[in-house]
């Protein structure tokens, strides 16, 4: 079963995608990672979830990607005597460390390490920007603000500042549990919500030690400033325009999409842009003209994965949604400016033998038009950096690890295949062949070429490019 786009299609689960039959049809249609959010999804819906993606990778015979998104802090105010209360513009509001319930004048809010980290003139946004506040007066028990977009506030309404750094780590208590039951479930990827700055990543790849890839959510505004180091020491990278576009500008988050998406290709990071990307598709079977562009912008420009959340999660049209993107990915890629848009944004390769070898593959495959670059890679890291190449060719990945295949399921192009490591080089080269016929990327008498690190099992060795005919013998 192989894909006809280099794009990689991510689907948030949720009620509407909880049935088997929905999630097969899902994979079916188009996805190559499935989402599970844990500020929704409980413990053991996380847990049969990833069962059932097992069961149905089984099925398929293909590897599927598992994200566990982690909830990440999300602030709230705490609740009012009345249930809610109407702001209007110009009155002063406070929030405080009194749990009492509030009125029109105070709310509680239950977060003492923000309550000191407020400064005057910081805004505060409360409900995803529905009403917007500014601070006047900041004390460590509470902070005197001023409405500046009247509005509703209701109990436990979402809370978002933009301006103020909050000293602790992004990672929450809830995180670190629901990290530690979905590593024992074997995801394959971890996001981080919220990241401010490289250690929010750190600290969460410290727990995860090795056992999935770990990806920062961009959406916030500190995290922009410090985009590059963040990327750096992420496994991927996520342009989280729902919180990003509640924390700056909505006009800003276009040129920010682009910015992310450049330098995680020049990083050499898997990116997925996310977030309304079909949001109309939740209630209609359709989505509007605006949102397919916006879908052919991501495609456009090379990210790595689109993303739907609410359109699969919760939506009433979930294999509609995915079959739309698929159908978008597709056509884009075949349109005659594709490829000068993806080649005029290619890196150049840092100084690694790797990347010398992923660039020269590339241009060798290119030139002499082969049907596939086949990588034999163990930990993945040799076809992320072919992928960074962007390739016209497709490009095979051979693993022997299961995790590595699955993984790559997020990388643009990357059509992973789990097989046993190869004895010598001849068998490498024989099974390379043989698997690109059998996963449908060449005919007999056709070419491809070949990348692998010679001794096998070496990690971080490729040294070596082949190119070699298809001989017809069987995988
Ligand atoms: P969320 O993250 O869906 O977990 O909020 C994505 C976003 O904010 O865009
Ligand atoms: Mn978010």
């Amino acid at each position: 079963m192989r894909r006809l786009r280099r794009c990689k299609i991510i689907a948030t689960l949720g009620p509407a995608s909880a049935d088997k039959a929905v999630l097969a049809e899902l994979f079916r249609v188009g996805v190559d990672v499935f989402r599970i959010n844990m500020s929704h999804a409980s413990h053991d819906d996380m847990r049969e979830r990833v069962r059932m993606i097992r069961a149905l990778e089984a099925e398929f015979g293909r590897p599927i990607g598992i994200l566990l998104d982690l909830q990440g802090p999300k602030l709230r105010v705490g609740t009012f005597v009345d249930g809610a209360v109407q702001l209007s513009r110009g009155a002063h509001f406070v929030l405080d460390s009194d749990p009492t319930p509030g009125d029109v004048g105070r709310v509680h809010l239950p977060h003492p390490e923000i309550l000191r980290a407020l400064q005057p003139g910081h805004a505060v946004l409360i409900d995803d920007g529905k009403v917007r506040l500014h601070i006047i007066e900041a004390h460590p028990q509470k902070a005197v603000a001023v409405v500046d977009i009247a509005g509703t506030i209701s109990n436990r309404k979402g809370v978002s500042l933009p301006d103020t750094e909050i000293a602790v780590s992004s990672m929450t208590e809830k995180d670190r549990v629901d990290l530690d039951a979905g590593l024992n479930e074997g995801v394959d990827w971890v996001a981080v919500s919220f990241v401010q700055r490289a250690d929010d990543v750190a600290d969460v790849k410290k727990v995860v030690h090795g056992r999935a890839l770990v990806m920062a959510k961009i959406e916030k505004p500190q995290a922009i400033s410090r985009l590059e180091e963040i990327i750096e020491i992420s496994d991927g990278l996520m342009v989280a325009r729902g919180d990003l576009g509640v924390e700056l500008p909505l006009e800003q988050v276009p040129g920010l999409q682009k910015r992310m998406t450049r330098m995680a290709r020049r990083l050499g990071k898997p990116v997925v842009v996310a977030t309304q990307m079909l949001e109309s598709m939740i209630a209609l079977p359709v989505p509007t003209r605006a949102e397919v562009s916006d879908v052919a912008t991501a495609v456009f420009e090379g990210a790595d994965a689109i993303m739907l959340s609410a359109e699969s999660a919760s939506g009433r049209y979930p294999v509609e949604a995915v079959t739309m993107m698929n159908k978008i990915a597709e056509e884009v890629e075949q349109d005659p400016y594709y490829r000068s848009i993806i080649n005029a944004q290619r890196p150049v390769p840092e100084a690694t033998g790797a990347d010398a070898i992923a660039s020269a593959a590339r241009d060798v495959a290119e030139t002499l038009d082969l049907k596939a670059i086949v990588a034999w890679t163990a930990s993945g890291s040799t076809a992320m950096r072919i992928a960074r190449e962007r390739p016209e060719s497709p490009v095979l990945a051979l693993t022997p690890s299961h995790e590595t295949a699955c993984r790559l399921a997020v990388v643009w192009g990357v059509h992973a295949l789990v097989t046993e490591d190869a004895h010598d080089i001849d068998d490498m080269a024989d099974r390379a062949c043989a698997n690109a016929r059998t996963e449908g990327f060449a005919n007999k008498g056709e070419r491809v070429i070949i990348v692998a690190g010679v001794p096998f099992g070496t990690p971080g060795a490729t040294n070596m490019v082949r190119i070699a005919y298809i001989d017809g013998k069987a995988g």
